[in-house]
């Protein structure tokens, strides 16, 4: 089923982003995490991708795991630089077989472990011409692509960034997903300027619960997501602690959703870095009938 049709269906609800594990084992364990994580009733999960393709085949085993245990959509990731299009045919034709139905279009970036690896030899440039090509191939896939409430970081400027975004979502896309962000402000101001820009497609949120903030700090700086001071001033203290850290990365997490949903929205999309703790804390602490 393609997720917009869940997302309509159902109204409200959360999902939850994995990375594909590197062993047998890891997968296992990944999948200890899902069914501990299926009492919020997901709408859907995903499991991101290596641009380059360096995850392709640890991907898909992920996947194919999932749909052991889950009934709800499994969203692959897929990132198109350096791709060729017969190579992305492959991948879907075998994805549709397998029933996986949706794709989280995405360009990527130039992977830092692959030494020779040239983007010019790939036959995509950006997102937009893999939506493009998703719509035109596989018309029965569901479409996502991601969106930057700060902006892109190689963007020249937020219009244009939202400009591209628009394209975008215009070559068919059914719903959006958004960088990490840690102040509310910028989400609101992203979708105000969204709607004013005649995008209509639930763009949902996504929720990093900062459980490390040394590793979160390199990735939102790479990434430019803003981590606000007096944020990064709350975890000082507890730069040698980690449960003190995850306690109060859960307690700025929940308190960040809650604002959410008290400005009504009605999806969550949550970076769980193959977490169960960190989300399971936040979502027993939201209104339960919230996500029911
Ligand atoms: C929810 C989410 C999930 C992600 N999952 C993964 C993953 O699984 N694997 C992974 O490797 N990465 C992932 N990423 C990271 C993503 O690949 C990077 O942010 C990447 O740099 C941009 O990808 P994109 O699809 O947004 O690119 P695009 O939409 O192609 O945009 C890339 C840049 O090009 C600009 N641009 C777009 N069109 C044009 C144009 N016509 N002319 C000039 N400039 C243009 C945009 O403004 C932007 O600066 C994810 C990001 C998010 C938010």
């Amino acid at each position: 089923m393609k997720i917009i049709q869940v997302l309509t269906e159902r109204g409200k609800g959360v999902s939850f982003e994995f990375f594909p594990p590197k062993t047998a084992e890891g997968r296992k364990a990944l999948l200890e995490v899902i069914k501990g994580l299926k009492v919020f009733n997901p709408l859907y999960v995903s499991v991101t991708y290596g641009a380059g393709g360096t995850t392709t085949d640890r991907t898909k085993e992920t996947i194919y795991e999932i749909q052991t245990v889950l009934d709800e959509p499994v969203m692959s990731h897929l990132t198109c630089i350096g791709a060729t299009r017969s190579s992305i045919r492959a991948l879907l034709d075998e994805y549709r077989q397998k029933g996986v139905e949706n794709i989280l279009a995405l360009r990527g970036d130039k992977p830092q472990d692959v030494e020779d690896f040239d983007p010019s030899k790939g036959e995509f440039k950006y997102a937009r011409d893999l939506v493009e090509f998703i719509k035109k191939e596989f018309p029965e896939f569901g479409i996502s692509v991601a969106v930057y409430p700060e902006g892109h970081q190689e963007a020249p400027s937020l219009e244009a960034d939202l400009e591209y975004t628009r394209i975008k979502i215009d070559a068919g896309a059914d719903f959006a997903i958004t960088q990490m962000f840690f102040d509310n402000s910028y989400y609101y101001d992203f979708l105000d300027r969204a709607q004013k820009k005649g995008i209509d497609i639930p763009i949902l949120p996504g929720i990093m619960p900062i459980t490390d903030i040394v590793k979160i700090k390199r990735f939102a700086s790479f990434c430019k997501a803003t981590i606000p001071a007096e944020v990064e001033k709350r975890f000082e203290p507890y730069a040698e602690s980690p449960e003190d850290m995850l306690k109060l990365g859960v307690e700025l997490a929940i308190k960040q959703c809650e604002d959410l949903i008290g400005q009504g929205v009605r999806f969550l999309h949550f970076y769980t870095l193959n977490r169960e703790d960190a989300v399971s804390e936040i979502l027993k602490a939201l209104v339960p009938t919230h996500f029911s």
